[in-house]
């Protein structure tokens, strides 16, 4: 039998490489926040040109594939109109399971239907080359789903986030993950595979679900923000496996910047947490911790509270102050006020900054986003490296709803999850005013943060928002 799919025409490849050059623009304009509007709108642009070629492309397939785009994209709207902004890491992940899904169907359909993906030779075998797509499509998918699931159930506090360290288990995952290297070798030989017939597709299938788990589950606490993004990449090269088997160009160069720029992220983020990319991916290298933090021990020791009035009192006085954002201010969605708060103080000859830490929040780059949402000026807004030395010097750290990433036990307690991680200094500011809402509550990690109980310090104890709402009053001279 003739290769069943006509090769695509020069026009649709010369559109889908525009589309490509686009998404290329696209990932150039989302690295500074200056061009990011840009960048989106290059996005936009190819995916318009990549989807409307495609859709030309089948126009038989057409009625098939409006249903399903009506009914995925129907069921994408009410989760997004139902969606809360802090749950969306989960949200993230539980879409990377669906990419992951998706590369499984279309390689399990290309397996039990290959005739009609147009990769059979002249006597109606799988091309060799086809099923070497085939398996790593199959096993990148699979992995990419079950690991998203096992982190979508941790980020969503369905299962502990802590980790779950199995004996063994680097000999286990690498075991499986030869396994699944040697069954694809063989399945690209196998004249049954070649005949769309033989257990070795769901035998790899069935590993690689496997050790989607085995490699999740380890990874806890505060490498979760590495996990998300090591997961994109994998959803990214799920995609390129799928655009071979669909030979459709723009899903391969798609897929293969999604799965690069991921990878790149996480190696970034495993900078800067402090931890090496090899043994995050290998799952929880290092993760071997003893007891997981000290939750409780906070009733036992003494702490400073203060009012807002106390707060804007201190911080009128200052002469700098930097903000130092967590994910407790995008749970209250305090930005604006945060703005507000900063704007007055600027008025009243305060110097303000704000310190952000690469792992602050939920996601990569939660913080940044918010605070470009409330108009913070750009050039106020400082990353880890820039500003930690300024800490030293300031007279008022404003922490707001962060709390691991100023925890100085990062720096000496051994056993503590977060340790190794780089925190923003704080607790070197002349005084740190710390707004959370009770002293109970935990930051992700799970950990006590001592700079609570420093003398230095001040806890501001309520709901983000609120409380930065009564400061821009008592800095309005409408305190009490
Ligand atoms: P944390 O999770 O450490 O702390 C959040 C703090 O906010 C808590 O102390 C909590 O205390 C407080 N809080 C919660 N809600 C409110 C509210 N409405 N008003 C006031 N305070 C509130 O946040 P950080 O940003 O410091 O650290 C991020 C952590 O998340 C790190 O461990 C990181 O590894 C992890 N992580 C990061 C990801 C990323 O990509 N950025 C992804 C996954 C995990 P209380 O309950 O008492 O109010």
């Amino acid at each position: 039998m003739e290769h069943a799919v006509a090769a695509t025409p020069a026009w649709a490849v010369l559109a889908y490489l525009v589309a490509g050059v686009l998404f290329i623009l696209a990932l150039r304009g989302l690295s500074s926040p200056e061009s990011s509007q840009a960048g989106n709108r290059n996005g936009m642009i190819g995916m318009l040109i990549a989807v409307g070629t495609t859709l030309a492309l089948h126009p038989t397939g057409l009625p098939l594939i409006i249903g399903a785009i009506a009914i995925g994209g129907g069921i994408g709207w009410v989760i997004a109109q139902r969606i809360q902004m802090t749950a969306m890491p989960e949200l993230v992940a539980g879409f990377h399971s669906l990419v992951g899904m998706a590369a499984v169907l279309v390689g399990c359909a290309a397996y039990l239907n290959p005739a009609s993906f147009g990769i059979v030779d002249s006597a109606g075998a799988i091309l060799g080359v086809s099923r070497v797509e085939m398996g790593l499509g199959v096993a990148i998918g699979a992995i990419t789903f079950s690991g998203s699931i096992i982190a979508f159930l941790k980020l969503s506090g369905r299962m502990s986030g802590s980790p779950i360290l199995l004996p063994g288990r680097h000999v286990l995952n690498l075991g499986v993950l030869v396994g699944i290297l040697v069954l694809t070798g063989i399945f690209a030989t196998d004249a049954t595979a070649a005949a769309g017939q033989g257990p070795l597709l769901w035998i790899i299938l069935a590993l690689s679900f496997i050790i989607g788990v085995t490699l999740i589950i380890p990874i806890g606490g505060a490498d979760m923000p590495v996990v998300i993004s090591m997961l994109n990449s994998y959803s990214g090269w799920a995609a390129a496996a799928m655009g071979f088997t669909l030979q459709n160009t723009a899903m391969i160069i798609t897929g293969a910047l999604v799965g690069s720029s991921g990878a790149i992220l996480s190696y970034i983020m495993c900078r800067a947490m402090n931890r090496s990319f090899i043994s995050v991916i290998a799952g929880g290298f290092g993760a071997d911790a003893g007891p997981a933090g000290e939750k409780g021990a906070a009733i036992q020791k003494s702490y400073k509270a203060g009012s807002a009035d106390d707060a804007a009192f201190i911080m009128q006085n200052a002469e700098s102050v930097i903000i130092v954002p967590g994910y407790g201010m995008a749970v209250s969605q305090a930005q604006h006020a945060l703005r507000e708060m900063g704007d007055l103080l600027k008025k009243e000859g305060v110097s303000v900054k704000y310190a952000i830490h690469p792992v602050a929040g939920r996601m990569p780059g939660h913080m940044n986003v918010l605070l470009a949402e409330a108009n913070v000026p750009y050039d106020e807004v400082f990353e880890l490296e820039d500003i930690n030395s300024e800490f030293g010097q300031c007279d008022v750290a404003f922490v707001i709803g962060a709390n691991d990433v100023t925890n100085p036990l990062a720096k000496t307690d051994k056993s503590s999850p977060i340790y190794g991680m780089p925190i923003l200094d704080v607790e070197k500011a002349k005084t740190v005013l710390f707004v959370k809402r009770s002293m109970g509550g935990v930051g992700y990690a799970g950990v006590d943060n001592p700079v609570f109980y420093a003398d230095n310090t001040m806890m501001l104890l309520a709901d983000a928002k609120k409380m930065v709402e009564n400061i821009v009053k008592g800095l309005n001279g409408g305190g009490h």
